[in-house]
């Protein structure tokens, strides 16, 4: 295996996936299998878009070949030199910088946190935590519902711009929105969704 083609992320979760969530949430009949991957394949993405921004706005890489086993090697880069050489100290992986960036820039990308970084940050630490369904199904709604926010004058409070979703679900803006404005709700929707959506609709009007 080359160096470089370790260099792997976790994908965002298919639209498709959400959309049955929400039906059979609406239903009843959510099966606990369908929570837990939407909940773990959203918490293994926040994780890649943690990391990767990391890497490219503190300059600390985190080492793939140590990650497979498990272990944490920090490789702090020279953020002055964009072809400089990334090499870790306990295993020997390397790979230049611009390598890696474009590695994680290309097709499922999407991994720069931008103005979303707390909703990301805050779903990592609480998703682990939620014990039941409910909890965790809230958790994922109040995440895929998140913006990236745009302070756009100091003495105002900061408007929603595009929704974090387009970090986490495989789609373009426009398909993400249109899912998500499309999601079906029902008599069995716990009532913090329902809020939740009309606060979603809220921002969106304000823009
Ligand atoms: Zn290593």
């Amino acid at each position: 295996m080359s160096d470089r083609s370790e260099i792997e992320w976790s994908p965002r979760v298919s639209l498709a996936k959400i959309r049955a969530l929400y039906i059979n949430e609406a239903r009843g009949t959510c099966a606990d299998e369908l929570i837990e991957e939407v909940g773990f394949g959203l918490f293994a993405r926040c994780q890649s878009i943690l990391e990767y921004t990391e890497a490219l706005e503190e300059g600390g890489v985190r080492c793939k070949r140590c990650q497979k086993k498990g272990q944490t090697t920090i490789i702090q880069r020279n953020m002055n030199k964009p072809s400089s050489l990334l090499r870790c100290p306990v295993c020997g992986w390397q790979v230049r910088w611009r390598v890696y960036k474009a590695e994680s820039q290309n097709e499922d990308g999407n991994l720069i946190a931008g103005h979303a970084g707390a909703a990301f940050t805050r779903y990592v630490a609480i998703y682990p935590k939620c014990r039941t369904r409910e909890e965790k199904i809230l958790a994922i709604d109040r995440l895929i519902h998140e913006f990236h926010w745009i302070l756009i004058h100091e003495d105002q409070p900061a408007r929603a711009a595009k929704p974090a979703a387009v970090n986490l679900l495989r789609g373009n803006i426009r398909q993400v929105m249109e899912m998500l404005n499309e999601l079906t709700y029902g008599e069995n929707t716990p009532l913090e969704i329902l809020e939740g959506k009309q606060w979603w609709l809220e921002q969106q009007s304000k823009k």
